[in-house]
């Protein structure tokens, strides 16, 4: 799989971003030019011909590019087999004209991160009025024209404790989605400036990911836990933690971690958690 970043600046202002938003107002953000429509149609143009799939991205909101659709068109073009996939807020989505626009031009898939179930929660970490209902009927749309979606729920201390809440939420309201993924912040970029709100324990978290993680199990749902050191989870569900899913430079093993049976498959924590929390949670298994 490729990324292919197109984009920097973003319709909301996350309070956990792992990017700092300069410049924001209450409802967008922006921090700097992404690059032009023709050096991503260069860049597409010299990538391997023989690619399967390709995750359009940035550290922002791609579908906020007034040339979205060419940049789409071009890939298509180029990768008409390859399956394309966008990490978006899927707020746009809400415009049925372009959703089907989108599918159109190719797209298959999406991940969406999905905050919260309720709407306050929600425009409280992202700080953009009206994204919890764009993101809701935009998931929706998506669903309608058979796009695969996969929700991704980005934990952290304003929303541990809906977890179970956001699974149910996830089951009654869009239960076609293809899996949900929980995963734990890192704590750089505003979610450092943000740190003192943002900042909970794997030992508080746990009780209420794992009830989460029933729910859907209940409701046939699959769901991966993606940063979550197989040692703070019980035994039900660390065959759910996917790994290492960044480079292992940015993650942190104890020395003990060396005679744990799950140190070739384990996450271990982020660098930003040993620094900020510590990291005596750890226990070799
Ligand atoms: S002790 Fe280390 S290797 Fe073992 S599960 Fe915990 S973090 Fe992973």
């Amino acid at each position: 799989m490729i990324d292919l970043n197109i984009c920097f600046s973003c319709n909301n202002n996350c309070v956990m971003c792992p990017i700092v938003r300069l410049g924001y107002s209450k409802t967008q953000c922006e921090i700097k030019e992404g690059p032009s429509t023709e050096d991503i149609k260069q860049m597409i143009n010299s990538l391997d011909e023989n690619v399967s799939e390709i995750s359009v991205t940035g550290g922002g909101e791609p579908t906020i590019r007034s040339d979205i659709f060419d940049i789409m068109s071009c890939l298509e073009k180029r990768f008409p087999k390859a399956k394309k996939r966008l990490l978006t807020n899927a707020r746009m989505f809400c415009y049925a004209d372009f959703s089907k626009k989108m599918t159109d031009l190719g797209l298959k898939s999406v991940a969406v991160p999905l905050h919260a179930g309720e709407e306050e929660l929600f425009e409280k970490i992202t700080q953009a009025k009206g994204s919890f209902i764009q993101t809701i009927e935009g998931i929706q749309n998506l669903l309608r024209l058979g796009v695969e979606v996969e929700i991704r729920v980005v934990v952290h201390n304003l929303n541990y404790e809906a977890l179970p809440r956001i699974a149910k939420f996830i089951s009654l309201n869009m239960p076609s989605v293809s899996n949900v993924v929980f995963l734990y912040f890192n704590i750089v970029g505003s979610a450092a400036l943000n740190k003192k709100q943002l900042i909970v324990r794997y030992s508080e978290v746990v009780p209420f990911l794992e009830k989460a993680c029933s729910v859907l199990k209940e409701n046939e749902l699959d769901f991966i836990l993606y940063h979550f050191p197989k040692c703070v989870l019980s035994e039900k569900f660390r065959g759910y933690a996917e790994g290492v899913t960044t480079e292992r430079k940015r993650l942190f093993f104890k020395e003990e971690c060396n005679q744990c049976k799950y140190f070739s498959d384990c996450s271990g924590i982020w660098r930003s958690y040993k620094k900020f929390v510590g990291a005596e949670e750890l226990n070799p298994l």
